[in-house]
């Protein structure tokens, strides 16, 4: 397979291929595709596989960019994770001028609100200084159409269960929703039959 057939826009092959990316990844081929008809997905793949571009690609593809108003969010574990991911995200969005935050912990929350404040299309982050961002309104959720949550199964053993279902009730209620996780314990499966509607399975 190729990135070539998937409907991608000119500038995010662009960022694709600057990257240097040659091919798509197996959870790549499989997976892009749905992401960006809008369906909601549910990934079981190991880290290492290519997940990370697999829904950064999906978000970069469905932005508006001409709204500088945060359309996708994405949650992590981690703070490293977190960053790493805006790092893809902003390299494989490097042509389409997106522009992008994390918000994690152990940072400053003013320094957070202040970028926020100057516009981004998509945020990635830390449970906890996300759901801090929502309720302080600091970042609006009125138009977020896209919500991933990576390495759900790693979350949810580092205990943030609640506020992740927290996060979800502060979000539009029709709202595309990608799970990515290597196990699917029986807490990733309720988030899945909640939140998720007819999702598409794809196991790596
Ligand atoms: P991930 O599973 O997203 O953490 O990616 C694991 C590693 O594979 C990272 O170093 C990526 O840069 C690399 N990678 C992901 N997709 C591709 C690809 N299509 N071609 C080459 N390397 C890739």
């Amino acid at each position: 397979g190729t990135f070539d057939h998937m409907g991608l826009q000119e500038n995010l092959l662009r960022g694709i291929y600057a990257y240097g990316f040659e091919k798509p990844s197996a959870i790549q081929q499989m997976g892009i595709v749905p992401f960006c008809k809008g369906l909601d997905v549910i990934q079981q793949a190991q880290s290492g596989t290519g997940k990370t571009a697999t829904f950064c690609s999906g978000i970069l593809q469905q932005l508006d960019y001409g709204l500088v108003q945060c359309q996708a969010l994405v949650l992590a574990p981690t703070r490293e994770l977190a960053q790493q991911i805006e790092k893809v995200m902003r390299a494989l969005g490097n042509y389409l001028g997106v522009k992008v935050h994390a918000c994690v912990g152990g940072t400053s929350v003013r320094e957070d609100q202040r970028i926020l404040q100057t516009g981004v299309h998509t945020v990635v982050g830390t449970p906890g200084r996300v759901f801090d961002m929502l309720r302080r309104q600091s970042l609006r959720s009125d138009i977020i159409k896209m919500f991933v949550l990576d390495e759900a199964d790693e979350m949810l053993s580092r205990g943030f269960k609640d506020q992740i279902y927290d996060i979800f009730q502060l979000l539009p209620p029709k709202i595309q929703v990608g799970v990515f996780s290597a196990t699917m314990p029986p807490e990733a499966l309720e988030i899945t039959r909640k939140f998720m509607n007819k999702p598409v399975r794809i196991l790596v």
